[in-house]
């Protein structure tokens, strides 16, 4: 039977809402709007059979206490107000095929408002030469490859070929990456990394990982606690020019003084490892890659104009001084940032890659505020920021969310609250959705396949895998 029993129209009028992604951002929405507004039901719809966004697609697998909020998620999820729909895209984003998907505008139809928080499912390109060439690929598809994201199984890396990987970027992500290239791989078993991908990087002959950032160690993005498990890994010693860090450590002792989270980070960069080890991992700046150089259609290496720092040290810019460097290396990862796609009939600020917005109201392309439309997370704000900053930032949503039902402020126009409406377009459409029941027998499939391999789970990798266990 359908969950919907607390609310009825006797007591008060329902909140109907539809939340468009099941990562932090709609989730945390979610658990504020439930536990403050008793009238308030949601539908949460998300376009993989299964939740949780980047904390199971992104967060890498040798953090399992990052993952723990899923617990949290369950609760939000045993609310009877609260109905999840796995395996259902909503609108259309670049060519997708929106037959099997549902427009913004049918969504309208039937909910008082409408949250997105769809995240940033694509990544940031360079636009140099080569880029796309057999070894050169985006941390994103190898964090999905690795996490075991269906569209990205299938990526195929020269991880055997070669010893040498330039990651491109220095934020927590290429961190994640260098780690995960370097880690010993029985800690790697550990975990609920993909079966293919543990298989793979058991073979793989990579030993020097150099990450490499356009601009210099106190533009660094990566923080403290990650560069600390990078400096901790068995085996790997690191390398940077520490004259120079040094230098720049000195030079802006005055900045540093009032920044501590950053004067720790630059404490740690600026001591000398004397660990012995055959592998290791390279801190490299002022560099912009300029060409991914190649051999019979394959990585061969990689050329960089040389840098300067200009302006004043919190927005110092990377100048190219016209000088150029080449590496040798077999495998090119950029991890440039993540980026969010536009969705048909909603507005979007293509510069800064999110949905234009006032505390999460959707603003159009005029300013004026869009009632009913609302949006979180890294579809608000940008792709950056952490879980804790993602659960904020839903929050400061909500409280909109929650101010304007207060106040009585016009929602979506549209009144079609019947639900044999949507499942009725649903079985049109032939979409096969996932309730959160579904989703933890899927889950406790994946929970007993693990346990035979000795780790926390095995995790479906197709789509269709996932929905042959709720066939059984
Ligand atoms: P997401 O988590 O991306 O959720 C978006 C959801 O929307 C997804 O489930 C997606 O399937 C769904 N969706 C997309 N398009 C559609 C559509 N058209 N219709 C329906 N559904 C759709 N933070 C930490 O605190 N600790 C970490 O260790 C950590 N590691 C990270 C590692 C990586 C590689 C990355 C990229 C990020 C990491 N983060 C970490 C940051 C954290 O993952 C983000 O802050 C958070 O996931 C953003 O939440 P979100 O809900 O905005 O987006
Ligand atoms: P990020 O933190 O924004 O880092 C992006 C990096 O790419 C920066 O070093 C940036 O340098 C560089 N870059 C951007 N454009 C470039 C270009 N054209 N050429 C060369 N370099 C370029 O993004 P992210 O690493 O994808 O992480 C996203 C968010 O997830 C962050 O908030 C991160 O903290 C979070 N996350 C957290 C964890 C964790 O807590 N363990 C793990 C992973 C991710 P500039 O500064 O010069 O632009």
């Amino acid at each position: 039977m359908l969950k919907r029993t607390l609310t009825t129209a006797a007591t008060s009028k329902p909140f109907r809402l539809a939340v468009v992604g099941s990562g932090p951002a709609g989730f945390y929405t979610s658990h504020k709007l439930l536990k403050e507004s008793p009238t308030t039901q949601i539908d949460m719809f998300d376009s993989l059979p299964v939740p949780h966004g980047l904390v199971r697609y992104g967060v890498a697998p040798d953090h399992p206490e990052v993952k723990n909020v899923m617990t949290t998620f369950d609760k939000v999820a045993e609310d009877e107000r609260f109905r999840f729909f796995g395996n259902v895209t909503i609108g259309k984003q670049n060519d997708d095929n929106i037959s099997k998907s549902i427009a913004v505008h049918e969504l309208q139809r039937y909910y008082d408002a409408i949250l997105f928080s769809y995240g940033a499912s694509e990544d940031r390109q360079l636009g140099i030469p080569n880029e796309d060439v057999y070894g050169s690929s985006s941390a994103r598809t190898f964090v999905g490859w690795y996490n075991g994201l269906p569209r990205d199984r299938d990526l195929k890396l020269p991880l055997e070929d070669t010893d040498t990987a330039v990651v491109i970027g220095q934020g927590n992500v290429a961190l994640d990456v260098a780690r995960v290239l370097l880690s010993p791989i029985d800690e790697l078993r550990k975990t609920d990394m993909t079966e293919y991908a543990l298989e793979a990087l058991s073979k793989s002959r990579i030993k020097h990982v150099h990450v490499v950032g356009r601009r210099g160690p106190l533009q660094a993005a990566f923080t403290a606690k990650e560069l600390r498990e990078q400096l901790k890994l068995p085996g790997v010693q690191f390398r940077a020019d520490h004259t120079w860090i040094h230098d720049q450590i000195q030079q802006h002792s005055d900045y540093l003084a009032k920044r501590r989270p950053l004067k720790r980070l630059m404490a740690l960069l600026d001591q000398e490892q004397n660990k012995q080890g055959d592998k290791s991992w390279h801190l490299q700046f002022l560099r912009s890659p300029v060409e991914i150089l190649t051999n019979n259609d394959r990585v061969a290496g990689i050329r960089y104009e040389i840098n300067r720092l200009e302006g004043p040290v919190e927005k110092s810019r990377a100048v190219g001084t016209g000088e150029y460097e080449t590496q040798e290396c077999g495998l090119v990862l950029r991890s440039i940032g993540y980026k969010s796609l536009a969705m048909d009939g909603l507005p979007f600020d293509v510069q800064q890659g999110l949905i234009p917005n006032l505390y999460g109201k959707m603003i159009d392309h005029e300013q004026n505020e869009m009632p009913g439309m609302y949006t979180a997370g890294w579809l608000k704000r940008g792709p950056t920021g952490v879980i804790v900053s993602t659960m904020s930032d839903a929050y400061e949503t909500a409280d909109t969310i929650l101010a304007d039902l207060r106040k009585d402020a016009p929602m979506l126009s549209s009144q079609n609250h019947a639900d044999d409406d949507l499942f009725q377009l649903m079985y049109q459409r032939q979409i096969r959705h996932v309730s959160y029941d579904d989703w933890k027998r899927i889950e406790a499939a994946e929970f007993q396949a693990g346990a035979k391999l000795g780790k926390p789970r095995e995790k479906f990798t197709t789509v269709e895998h996932m929905l042959d266990v709720l066939n059984r």
